[in-house]
């Protein structure tokens, strides 16, 4: 018998639970975002219909072809964008989207500012940090990040409120998202979104208050490698 959507969410949810009590952290200051990438509506619709409401999307284009029926079916949806962005999309992005994780270039901060300014609209926003400074991989480097969060507030004025961070897949994750809490900390940022499926009670541990948990709720993906 394999598990439905609604009894993993509520299993992810558990486990969240108890990481968060295991350091002695409130339950309810670690977000579970449902990554619903590659999955269709009527995938997602059971989660919904069980009541969670966080959701995340790693590409605008399939989002835009899913989230506005759902969202317009269920009052309360909160969509985070956390793969990465292009600037020509940054005004879908900010239509759609109530937060983005991934900002990780001069280019895309000052496009989501100007789109923010037009739309009107105000999302939540995270820096992704490359903590392991892989070549391949988008975010910003650890050195740059302090200049690169100053320019976002004082230049930009972004509402920068965490970083985001995907630590290489053959390495501690453990030892990326301690870096990660340390840096949020000195640039006093209060939001740390990290931890996927395979790591997010490590990174409970050390802070996160943004999980992003896909298989683990919507089972395998065959399509769309993780960034
Ligand atoms: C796909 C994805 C996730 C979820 O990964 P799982 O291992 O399926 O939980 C989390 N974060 C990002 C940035 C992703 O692209």
């Amino acid at each position: 018998m394999t598990a439905t959507i609604p009894q993993q969410l509520a299993a992810v949810q558990a486990r969240i639970e108890t990481a968060a009590r295991s350091v002695n952290r409130n339950p309810a200051t670690v977000k579970l975002i449902a990554v619903s990438k590659t999955f269709s509506a009527g995938e997602i619709r059971p989660a919904l219909d069980s009541g969670h409401r966080l959701f995340g999307e790693n590409r605008v284009q399939e989002s835009q072809s899913k989230w506005p029926e759902l969202k317009s079916a269920f009052a309360g949806v909160e969509l985070h964008l956390i793969g990465p962005l292009q600037s020509n999309k940054a005004h879908d992005a900010v239509a759609l989207f109530d937060a983005i994780h991934t900002i990780d270039r001069l280019k895309i901060a000052q496009a989501i500012a100007a789109e923010m300014a037009k739309q009107e609209k105000s999302l939540e926003l995270f820096v992704q940090v490359n903590t392991g400074e892989e070549p391949q991989k988008a975010g910003i480097s650890p050195l740059d990040a302090a200049s690169f969060v100053a320019h976002c507030r004082n230049v930009l004025h972004l509402p920068v409120s965490g970083l985001m961070c995907i630590p290489p897949l053959d390495e501690e994750a453990a030892v990326h998202f301690a870096f990660l809490a340390k840096l949020a900390k000195e640039l006093e940022l209060p939001s740390l979104s990290m931890g996927m499926s395979g790591d997010f009670e490590t990174a409970i541990e050390f802070g996160a208050t943004h999980v992003r948990v896909g298989s683990s709720i919507f089972g395998h993906r065959d399509s769309q490698p993780t960034p």
